[in-house]
């Protein structure tokens, strides 16, 4: 039994939708990148175990630049020594490149907000990012204020903010104000505080002002966000001097959703981090969110096509690792494991390739993996779960074997077999090798040594040194010779059933591989060779096929000698 009252549904109660009936999201399409902002430097590097260095910062920052933010949220600069000096730091080094802003968040208090424009002094551009909690939950139990209290703290906070940047006329100042726990808060309680802090700034007389909403806590579905957003859109003042911001956060793994419908409501901006870091479970990811754009034919403004060396400094700045499954860029994302599946992107890429299509349209593969800097060779592997299609894939791939497919059953079979006995993954360098050893390798009585041949009346005569025996045969063509001399010297049955030759697609010299499937006594037996002479290939095939059925050269001499 479970201990008393411990998980227990019931003290839980449901969130209460906003009624929006006249909702238009459903009915739009995201058609374009929104602005980004990182705050991996902020609320990424605030939920981190061990918070970064400076110089871990650095490196962090010159990454987002170098990804294409052109807003980046650096920190908390009042609160702490090391934010501070991090923005001064930035700012004396000249590390902030024209077109790219930093953002600051400061609480709604005046001494925060005068070490704040402190901290910024001399920076061309910045975001002063000016917040207070707004929601029911807050209000009532941390701070024990009314509605108006609260929204007095707001307007207080805004008046502050743009006294200490009129101080400082030499930077271009950005205001953006969030009522923090906004999902918490009463709709028009929220359109009312911000549309207070709006008129505050005024800016349909010098030009935009940032209005964030963020999902503090994620706490619906992403369809409520979505009527939340669309309402805020048509409900706030001045909205064409308003940018529309969005900040959630990941508690019912919605974030990204979330966002996206945000954005379908109205929303213009965008804040998250990279890889979803951040408090709990993390904030929006964006590199969920511009792949999701990027996958759709849609420029995500974002550069990921180096997705390893982002990944790599992202973990070594945060210490957390990438799960192996993270949409778009985990490990083992363009990777197939099932028989099937492998089969199908086989087929599918070559068909993609054959007719040149316009749209990458792959099964199993939304995007060509290449777009990141990631390797095919990931694509397809093989353990005792993968079906033909794979293991002859990657004989294609990567040694230009090209078999028919009444021979990928047999291959398949003995990879299998290796992969069950390891119960590991077969490498492709492994396969190969159990390729050549149980298809290729031919017993030195059954080596062709020689052959000539002649046509006559449409019928090949035919001489071969087989090992250090002369035979002799005829038939139509070189490998039926084979097969009517074999046939007659050692008294058995021997029929090709299948064969079939192909050039080889990889290497400079041009060689040919042959498969032959015979039939000797009603014993099915296969194998291939690979030769510049392609008559050779076809021959050693099928002598590599009878020897490898259990006829004995050797014994058959002794028995007729
Ligand atoms: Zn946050």
């Amino acid at each position: 039994m479970a201990a008393a009252g411990s998980f227990d549904h019931r003290k839980y109660k449901q969130y209460q939708p906003m009624s929006l009936k006249d909702r238009t999201w459903p009915d739009k399409t995201l058609n374009k990148a929104p602005i980004w902002c990182s705050v991996d430097l902020r609320d990424g590097n605030q939920a981190l175990i061990q918070p970064m260095s400076v110089e871990q910062k650095v490196t962090m920052f010159n990454m987002l630049v170098k990804l294409g933010f052109k807003q980046i949220e650096i920190g908390f600069p009042s609160a702490a020594q090391p934010e501070f000096d991090f923005a001064r730091r930035l700012i004396e080094e000249n590390l902030i490149p024209d077109d790219v802003t930093i953002q600051v968040l400061v609480q709604a208090r005046e001494h925060l907000i005068e070490r704040t424009f402190e901290s910024l002094r001399g920076v061309k551009r910045a975001i002063v990012h000016v917040y207070n909690s707004t929601s029911t939950v807050q209000r009532q139990q941390t701070f024990a204020m009314s509605k108006e209290q609260i929204a007095a703290i707001a307007v207080q906070g805004a008046t502050w903010v743009q006294e200490y940047a009129a101080k400082h006329p030499e930077t271009e100042w950005t205001f953006q104000y969030s009522p923090e726990s906004f999902t918490g808060t009463e709709i028009d309680y929220a359109i009312d505080v911000c549309n207070q802090v709006i008129e505050t700034w005024n800016p349909k007389d010098t030009g935009k002002v940032i209005i964030n909403l963020p999902a503090t806590v994620e706490m619906s579905t992403p369809n409520v966000f979505a009527d939340q957003i669309e309402y805020m859109c048509r409900g706030l003042s001045q909205r064409d001097h308003v940018i529309v911001s969005l900040h959630t956060h990941n508690d019912r793994g919605c974030g990204v959703a979330a966002t996206e419908l945000g954005l379908m409501a109205g929303a213009d901006r965008v804040e998250g981090a990279l890889l979803g870091n951040g408090e709990r479970t993390g904030n929006m990811d964006i590199v969920t969110l511009a792949m999701n754009l990027y996958s759709q034919g849609i420029d995500p403004e974002l550069d990921f096509s180096n997705v390893q060396e982002m990944i790599d400094i992202c973990t070594a700045c945060t210490n957390l690792p990438v799960h192996p499954r993270h949409p778009w860029v985990g490990e083992l994302v363009y990777t197939a494991f099932s028989g099937s599946h492998q089969d199908a992107i086989r087929k599918s890429l070559q068909y993609h390739s054959d007719e040149n299509l316009p749209h990458w349209q792959v099964a199993y593969l939304p995007i060509n993996p290449a777009d990141l800097g990631r390797d095919y060779e990931a694509v397809v592997r093989i353990n005792s779960q993968s079906g033909k299609g794979g293991v002859a894939h990657v004989l294609e791939r990567d040694y230009g074997i090209e078999l028919p497919k009444w021979m990928h059953g047999h291959v398949s079979q003995v990879v299998q077999k290796a992969a069950e006995v390891s119960g590991d993954e077969i490498s492709s360098k492994a396969i190969h090798q159990l390729f050549v050893d149980n298809f290729i390798e031919t017993p030195t009585q059954w080596a062709l040594n020689g052959y000539s041949l002649n046509s006559q009346d449409n019928l090949t005569i035919a001489n071969f040194k087989i090992g250090d025996r002369k035979f002799e045969g005829k038939g139509q063509g070189a490998l039926e010779a084979l097969a009517q001399a074999i046939s007659s010297e050692l008294g058995v049955e021997l029929k090709v059933t299948q064969f079939d030759e192909h050039a080889l697609t990889q290497g400079t010299d041009s060689k040919a591989i042959s498969s032959v499937c015979i039939d000797v006594d009603g014993k099915q037996s296969v194998a291939c060779f690979i030769h510049e002479d392609t008559t050779t290939a076809n021959l050693q095939a099928l002598l590599s096929a009878v020897g490898r059925s259990g006829l004995n050269l050797l014994s058959q001499q002794a028995e007729s000698a």
